[in-house]
């Protein structure tokens, strides 16, 4: 079976709704067609600076989302990146192998710095991309499931996998990212030019799963539009509509077109007004399993401790003939 290879970073405690439709819904049916390993990335977490008790928190708390959206730990493998040393391991080999100026183009890194300050930005988050090409890697991953964002740094992946293969052998796999068309990039509900993200949006602009459904709603219900009255698919000059539309779209499962005609000749209270009932909906439930899965924290500790058992060997298989071919002496 082809191998799928993602992970979310426990930041922030909940997700949201950007991380949910563009990345983690499209893991759930990965899990019957592929070996699936899905990671809670802690080790890229603290790229940015984390308090330890929140973070550990948070890691559970990740872990909780994911089961109760659906993942089973029968049929996918899911573990804590910092369970698996392999992770790290590589990245060192990968960070050898990749260029100063290639690092230096990722717009992720580019955007998250702008943000820190020169002094507030740390080597870790600069190299943030190996890490994360070494976590695809190891697994011989065919496909990364993620949101659009993702695309650059799934590139660099495949362009030091055909390195380190052409240099040394095939070692590598060759992964190629699985974006959805729809959804793949959720805008923060405020600034509908930028993207929903859990270290950057304005907290009116971005939609935690795990808030109180009317806390959500009245977000939707107070999205930024523009001041037109037509109800169209317009990315360009209609952002915020655009936006409601896709995520519509998403949770409905109707097409945008669909949408058109549904609200054609009403203004945009009325398909804010039902898109904040569909939301309410639809993650209520969801909330419900995942409080089912922190109500017992020993529980979930075994589920992550069997997921790692399973990563490691997988990871280690790789490591070793990565060590062995840039010419390190076998251990003891
Ligand atoms: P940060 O801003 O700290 O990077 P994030 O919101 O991007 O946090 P991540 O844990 O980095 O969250 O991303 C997890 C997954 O969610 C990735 O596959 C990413 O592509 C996807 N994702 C994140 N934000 C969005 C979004 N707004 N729309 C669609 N997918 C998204
Ligand atoms: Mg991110």
């Amino acid at each position: 079976r082809p191998r799928v290879f993602s992970g979310i970073q426990p930041t922030a405690g909940s997700f949201h709704l950007g991380n949910y439709l563009g990345a983690v819904r499209q893991w759930i049916p990965l899990q019957e067609s592929h070996d699936a390993f899905y990671s809670v990335v802690d080790l890229h977490a603290i790229t940015v600076p984390q308090d330890p008790k929140a973070l550990r928190e948070a890691t559970r708390l990740a872990a909780a989302q994911l089961l109760g959206a659906g993942l089973d730990p029968e049929r996918c493998t899911l573990f804590v990146q910092s369970h698996v040393p392999e992770h790290t391991q590589l990245a060192w080999v990968l960070n050898c192998v990749t260029g100063f100026g290639e690092a230096s183009r990722m717009t992720q890194f580019k955007d998250k710095s702008a943000k820190q300050g020169v002094e507030g930005t740390t080597v870790g988050l600069f190299t943030y991309p190996t890490l994360m090409a070494a976590d695809i890697l190891l697994y011989q991953t065919d496909q990364v499931p993620v949101g659009g964002d993702q695309r650059q740094h799934v590139e660099l992946t495949r362009d030091l996998a055909q390195r380190v293969n052409g240099r040394y052998g095939q070692l590598f796999r060759l992964p190629s990212a699985h974006i959805l068309k729809e959804a793949a990039k959720v805008q923060d509900l405020q600034d509908p030019l930028s993207k929903m993200s859990k270290s950057s949006s304005s907290p009116k602009g971005i939609v935690w799963m795990l808030d109180p459904p009317k806390t959500s709603a009245k977000k939707f219900r107070s999205a930024v539009t523009d001041t037109g009255t037509e109800v169209r698919y317009d990315p360009e000059n209609k952002p915020g509509l655009s936006n409601l539309l896709t995520i519509y779209s998403a949770l409905s499962g109707l097409s945008v077109a669909e949408l058109e005609e549904k609200f054609d000749g009403q203004l945009y209270g009325p398909l804010k007004t039902e898109l904040a009932e569909l939301f309410t909906e639809w993650v209520t439930p969801i909330q419900a399993r995942t409080r089912e899965f922190l109500d017992d924290p020993a529980e979930l500790d075994r589920v992550l401790a069997t997921g790692a058992e399973k990563a490691r060997p997988v990871a280690a298989e790789t490591l070793t003939r990565v060590h062995e071919a840039v010419g390190f002496l076998p251990g003891l």
